[in-house]
């Protein structure tokens, strides 16, 4: 049995992040909520970002001896749910994701990878991004694609004598797009093989001659965050621009399930930050001479939000235990379970603190609604929750 206890060190990180997420990212949420959601969030993000990098939080899994924090998904999950109860879209696509890519290039295997982590590791504040979907293709297609070459992504990347030549189009979420100094692109490197066999990871910097950021998508939350469609014209790259094995992409991001174990944490801190803007109110508020919190109507509610929040945390603290100890059983079921049950965690918290708040949970003066929308984004973003239950029924059924 294992404990779920952290250590002196971890609690010091703990504390680190929150002390960061009161000094940073919370005034820039308030700034933003009076002033509405700008167009081009980034520069508004960028000096934060800057600050949370040199503390390490985008560094998080990159070896001490590299300068990174040497750390575990543990630690990670620790930092990001402090993060993600100040902003979850800035936990979620500013640190989440730059710090959970360079696992994947590094676990992708080759000299490509390894060398763009030693670079990600000698820059002091590098934003990275994933770019895997494509506008007219399904996303489950990416998990449930099947043996059938028909399906799944089609942005091709065909070599030459020089290198790579990529050519399409990614889908409108690509997080950090424009913000970004480098993509990671999912191309078919064999249109005559299925997803499993046929796609590959290639290292794209910002900039590179034929890469624009196409349409951006305004969300219905997560104002502070960035997201468009990438358009892919003749990209010519070297050769060591794929990251791995040709054909090995599949195999590569199941390989990284810190990824939505990371996203997960996030969502563990959007469902305190519901809990603990409902109980402030409920304790405020009065009827028939009470704070409300005394009503037990009220307080059933906040007993809920309770049980979900250490039902989130659960999931996502065992999951990230398992990514040192049992990295296949992480990643084919507790990282989706984490990442699917977090999502439902703060949902179901955020609309419990906007019943909490009665009226008031509606008007924009408070941040129950701000919440439920920011949780809603988390149900299809890095694949739908009904994509991930099929996924986890398939590997609870696999020898059935
Ligand atoms: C905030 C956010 C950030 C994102 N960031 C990125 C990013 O950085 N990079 C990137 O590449 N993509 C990104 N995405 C895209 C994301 O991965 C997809 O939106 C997601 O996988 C869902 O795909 P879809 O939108 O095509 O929905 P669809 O796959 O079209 O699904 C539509 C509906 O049908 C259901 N469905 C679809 N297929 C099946 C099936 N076979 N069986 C049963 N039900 C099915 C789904 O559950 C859903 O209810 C992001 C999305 C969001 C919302």
């Amino acid at each position: 049995m294992i404990g779920f206890t952290p250590t002196d060190e971890q609690e010091q990180l703990r504390n680190t992040a929150r002390g960061f997420a009161d000094r940073h990212i919370r005034p820039l949420v308030e700034r933003i909520k009076q002033e509405g959601a700008p167009d081009d969030p980034w520069p508004h993000v960028k000096p934060i970002f800057e600050e949370g990098a040199a503390l390490g939080f985008t560094k998080m899994f990159v070896p001490e001896e590299m300068g990174g924090l040497g750390g575990s998904c543990l630690d990670a999950v620790l930092v990001l749910e402090e993060l993600g109860a100040a902003d979850v879209g800035i936990a979620g696509d500013y640190f989440a994701l730059t710090a959970c890519m360079p696992l994947m290039a590094a676990r992708a295997g080759g000299a490509s990878g390894e060398a763009f982590v030693k670079r990600f590791a000698e820059t002091p504040a590098m934003v990275l991004a994933g770019a895997q979907s494509e506008p007219d293709v399904a996303g489950s297609e990416l998990m449930m694609a099947g043996p059938d070459a028909a399906f799944g992504p089609k942005l091709s990347a065909r070599e030459t004598d020089a290198g790579w030549v990529l050519s399409g189009r990614k889908s409108a979420f690509i997080t950090n797009a424009g913000a970004a100094d480098a993509y990671f692109i999912l191309a078919r490197t064999d249109p005559e093989q299925p997803v499993f066999s046929g796609l590959s990871i290639f290292h794209v910097p910002a900039g590179t001659p034929g890469l624009e950021v196409g349409r951006k998508t305004k969300l219905i939350g997560w104002p502070l965050t960035n997201h468009a469609e990438l358009v892919l014209d003749d990209v010519k790259l070297p050769a060591d621009a794929l990251i791995g094995q040709r054909g090995g992409a599949a195999m590569t991001f199941a390989q990284v399930p810190e990824m939505p174990i990371c996203l997960a944490a996030c969502f563990v801190g959007l469902a305190r930050a519901a809990f603990d803007h409902a109980r402030a109110y409920a304790a405020d508020r009065k009827s028939t001479g009470r704070p409300i919190m005394q009503h037990q109507a009220v307080a059933l509610k906040l007993a809920e939000m309770g049980i979900n929040i250490e039902t989130a945390r659960l999931h996502v603290w065992q999951a990230a235990a398992a990514c040192a100890g049992d990295p296949m059983r992480a990643g084919m079921l507790l990282a989706p379970m984490a990442k699917a049950t977090a999502v439902d965690m703060a949902i179901r918290n955020a609309e419990l603190a906007v019943q909490v708040l009665g009226g008031y949970g509606i008007t924009s003066e408070y941040d129950a609604g701000r919440y439920l929308n920011d949780a809603w984004i988390g149900w299809s973003c890095d694949f739908t929750r009904d994509v991930l239950y099929l996924g986890i029924a398939q590997a609870l059924t696999a020898d059935g």
